[in-house]
């Protein structure tokens, strides 16, 4: 079937390349030029890790990467049965492009999200397909991880989530169901844990190597929880725990001060070059 990826950053390069590599014109569309640049180039390299790895064969590579066609105009989403949406983690963005989308996809396409944490009540409710509006959250690295966390909005129909479970299925992924509530439940039971282990650094209750390694050896966490924060970028986790908090109302998801002090600082972690780690 005919793809539809939009935005090239992290997560959409991953979304093409699995579409593409499971054998479906993927239509790659981001509003700045270099960022599909940057996109197609770690495509290349994902690809050719696979070949190396032998996962894939180099024809495997060569037909993934000749099924994954750039633009950067969302007109060219026209005539998909599928569109996958990954630009910024901003409302007023994904519902302007879902309220484009709406215009210029026939009635059959079904319109998916990558968000972590904006509610998909709230995009399908711009669109005039709310019924076949669904989440479709990718984990990062997508080629590498199995979930696909599939969030039902309130309107989203049952025909449209059992489209998309098949969908993700064929990539050889987990689909996961949950409902439209903030968090999900990856960043709900994932993002307190973080926030909590920010705590009980701020508290002096441990050093980071001690939390992290507490977390590793103790739980069998492949990162330790500061460490994964930094991976993840503590402005998103903060973000996240803004969410929470506004979204359930109990303190209990109220953020660190301290992982607060850090983002202003602008510690963001890991694409910053420090984080609670220097890297
Ligand atoms: P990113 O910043 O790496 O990429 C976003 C891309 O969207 C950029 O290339 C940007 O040019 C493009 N874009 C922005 N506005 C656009 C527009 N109006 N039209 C077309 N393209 C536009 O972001 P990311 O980390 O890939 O995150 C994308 C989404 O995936 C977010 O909703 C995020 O919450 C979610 N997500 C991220 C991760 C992660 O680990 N990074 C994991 C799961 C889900």
């Amino acid at each position: 079937m005919k793809v539809a990826v939009i935005g090239g950053g992290t997560m959409g390069n991953g979304i093409a390349h699995v579409f593409a590599q499971h054998g479906h014109e993927v239509v790659l569309i981001d509003a700045q030029p270099a960022a599909l640049d940057r996109a197609l180039a770690t495509i290349e390299a994902n690809l050719a890790r696979q070949v190396k790895k032998e996962a894939i064969t180099p024809a495997d590579a060569q037909a993934t990467r000749a099924r994954v066609h750039p633009g950067t105009d969302l007109a060219l989403a026209a005539g998909s049965r599928l569109v996958v949406e990954a630009v910024f983690e901003d409302l007023a963005v994904k519902q302007q492009i879902f309220v484009r989308l709406d215009e210029v996809c026939a009635d059959e396409t079904i319109l998916a999200s990558n968000t972590s944490s904006i509610s998909l009540t709230r995009i399908g409710a711009a669109t005039r397909r709310p019924d076949r509006t669904i989440g479709m959250h990718f984990m990062n690295p997508v080629p590498v991880m199995k979930l696909v966390e599939v969030i039902c909005g309130q309107a989203t129909s049952p025909e449209t989530l059992a489209f998309v479970t098949e969908a993700a299925k064929a990539l050889g992924k987990v689909p996961v169901t949950v409902q439209d509530y903030p968090g999900f439940v990856s960043n709900r039971v994932l993002m307190p844990m973080i926030n909590e282990a920010v705590f009980c650094l701020m508290e002096g209750v441990a050093t980071r190597e001690a939390i992290d390694e507490v977390m590793k050896l103790g739980m069998a966490h492949p990162m330790g929880p500061l460490a994964l924060a930094d991976f993840i970028g503590l402005d998103v986790c903060l973000d996240i725990m803004e969410v929470l908090h506004a979204g359930l109302g109990d303190d209990k998801y109220r953020p660190c001060p301290l992982l607060r002090r850090l983002v202003d600082a602008g510690q963001l972690g890991r694409k910053t070059g420090r984080g609670f780690y220097p890297y």
